[in-house]
């Protein structure tokens, strides 16, 4: 009997193990359950939502994950709208106010050029090579290094120079991905910038005449203008905070497809002929159990980061499929801290969304990253005499102090809000979170990262891969990579069932 590609042969549905309940792996099993498939989800974990996690409490909501999102991806919006989410987006008050420290005081983040060229955070020479950057910004000369291995730093130093690296790259990066300038290699952290240069040298004029052909392409029709108003509107989150988003996936695909406290430990691929048998068999650890059990499945998605993919035992055709080729990813370890203070006793409060420290900036005694300013932007968060802040520490700047004790990192955070904020006295609630793997590093080396990812998925025929190790950090672009995956898993079922009928026809 034919099957459809999304029926086995029997007539029920095909079944699509996805390994992970993080943003990519919700996104993937949502886009497949749409698909008519029959989706089952593992995850280690004892909730789902991974680095999106958000925390109601004492009349407090926080974060301890991500905690905005933009738009910027056809997928996100896809989301949004199917989730009916649209309702439940909530936007910062006053998102385009951020600050960067410098000389030990918040200055406001100048939001264009002009206003850059104003303001008092970069020096008058600084300012001058900026704006003399489309006709004196050097080629990468350094025949050491290979091209795709150029660090964030080198990169921005050569279009800009050393001050506007340590005044808005280091603390941007810092503040987003906790890497750091001279560890992030360019080519996969900035690849849009990366490729600006690529095609016209300049990244102002590069800038500017994407932006003038975007809007050549914009002004075609309803929905690329409406598409482009949303991504105008900047970062967002949801009432309730970040989970939400999480939360509605997790029930529009069903809590029964659920498995929480599940480890996947093994997989195996008999990589069999036979379109009767499924392909991929799944071995996990539920919780309180253990022996192990299996499943068997049409294809796999694997959403776990490298680091626990490495871990697992994985068979071909009864054979173990060695993964040594899987290089070691540098981690970022991080801690997010929550404060709240009593507004009376905040002397200098900021409206916006936040404020960033630059590394250059611990001379002055201030060793946090940044603070989002939680309550200014979303003043439902906390009763109305308090402010409520989140404070990361750590990252690839300091390593060690990511992993203190709560006592030591509410210290950092009270001297340092006192000095930026003049927050006074002691804050009167303070929760803290600790990430040992908070984010990938996407390093000089990390190309090894990718090969090994594509190899996986170039040898094990229904393997795909998805999640933030792959294309982008951001919550955007750990959806777009799920959705994509599950989009791919159809094709290879598609495909499959295409080679199937070609045989029967031949028989
Ligand atoms: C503190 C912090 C702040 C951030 N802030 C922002 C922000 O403001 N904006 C933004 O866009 N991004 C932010 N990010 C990044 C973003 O949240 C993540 O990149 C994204 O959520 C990753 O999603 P994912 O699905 O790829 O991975 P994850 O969320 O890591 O999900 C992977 C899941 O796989 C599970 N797993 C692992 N091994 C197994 C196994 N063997 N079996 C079963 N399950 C397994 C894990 O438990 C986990 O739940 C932040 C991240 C952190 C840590």
């Amino acid at each position: 009997m034919a099957s459809s590609p999304t029926q086995d042969n029997n007539g029920g549905a095909k079944r699509v193990a996805v390994v992970g309940a993080g943003v990519s792996g919700l996104a993937a099993a949502y886009k497949l359950s749409l698909r008519g498939l029959n989706v089952t989800i593992f995850e280690a974990e004892e909730r789902a939502g991974g680095k999106l996690r958000s925390v109601s409490q004492n009349g407090l909501i926080w974060d301890e994950g991500a905690n905005t999102m933009t738009e910027t991806e056809g997928d996100v919006s896809y989301l949004l709208d199917n989730l009916r989410l649209r309702e439940k987006q909530q936007f910062p008050i006053s998102q385009n106010k951020r600050y960067i420290v410098r000389d030990g005081t918040p200055v406001l983040l100048p939001s264009n050029p002009f206003a850059l060229i104003k303001s008092n955070i970069l020096s008058t020479q600084s300012k001058i090579q900026m704006l003399l950057e489309p006709f004196f910004w050097k080629k990468n000369n350094d025949s050491k290094i290979l091209e795709t291995h150029e660090s964030v730093g080198g990169f921005f130093r050569r279009h800009f120079g050393q001050e506007v690296v340590d005044y808005l790259i280091d603390p941007f990066v810092g503040g987003v991905n906790a890497g750091d300038p001279e560890s992030l290699s360019m080519a996969h952290a900035f690849p849009e910038l990366w490729n600006l240069e690529k095609r016209f040298g300049s990244i102002i004029v590069g800038a500017v005449r994407s932006k003038i052909s975007a809007k050549k392409v914009d002004g075609g029709g309803m929905n690329a203008s409406s598409k482009s108003k949303r991504r105008i509107r900047g970062s967002f989150s949801f009432f309730g905070g970040m989970q939400t988003l999480t939360d509605a996936l997790c029930e529009e695909v069903g809590k029964d497809k659920l498995n929480l406290q599940t480890r996947v430990l093994e997989l195996s691929c008999p990589c069999s002929q036979e379109p009767s048998l499924k392909n991929w068999s799944i071995s996990y650890a539920p919780h309180f159990d253990k022996h192990l059990k299996e499943q068997s499945f049409d294809a796999v998605i694997m959403t776990a980061p490298l680091c626990d993919v490495k871990q697992m035992k994985i068979t071909k055709r009864g054979k173990p499929f060695v993964l040594d080729f899987i290089p070691e990813v540098n981690y970022m370890p991080l801690s997010v801290v929550i404060t709240s203070f009593k507004k009376e006793n905040v002397k200098r409060p900021l409206e916006g969304f936040g404020v960033l420290v630059p590394s250059k900036e611990q001379q002055n005694g201030l060793k946090s990253l940044g603070t989002l300013f939680s309550s200014m932007m979303f003043p439902d968060r906390a009763p109305s005499d308090l402010y409520l802040y989140t404070t990361f520490i750590g990252g690839s700047r300091n390593q060690e102090l990511a992993k203190a004790s709560r006592d030591e990192l509410k210290q950092i955070v009270t001297s340092d809000l006192r000095q930026l904020l003049g927050a006074e006295g002691e804050p009167t609630f303070v929760n803290h979170l600790y990430w040992s793997k908070a984010f990938p590093l996407y390093g000089h080396d990390y190309n090894s990262a990718i090969e090994a990812i594509n190899k996986m998925e170039k040898n094990l025929p229904g393997f795909f891969y998805a999640g933030n190790h792959r294309g982008g950090l951001s919550v955007g672009k750990a959806i777009s990579s799920g959705c994509k995956a599950a989009d791919l898993v159809v094709s290879y079922l598609d495909s499959s069932l295409e080679d199937n009928l070609s045989r029967e026809n031949c028989t």
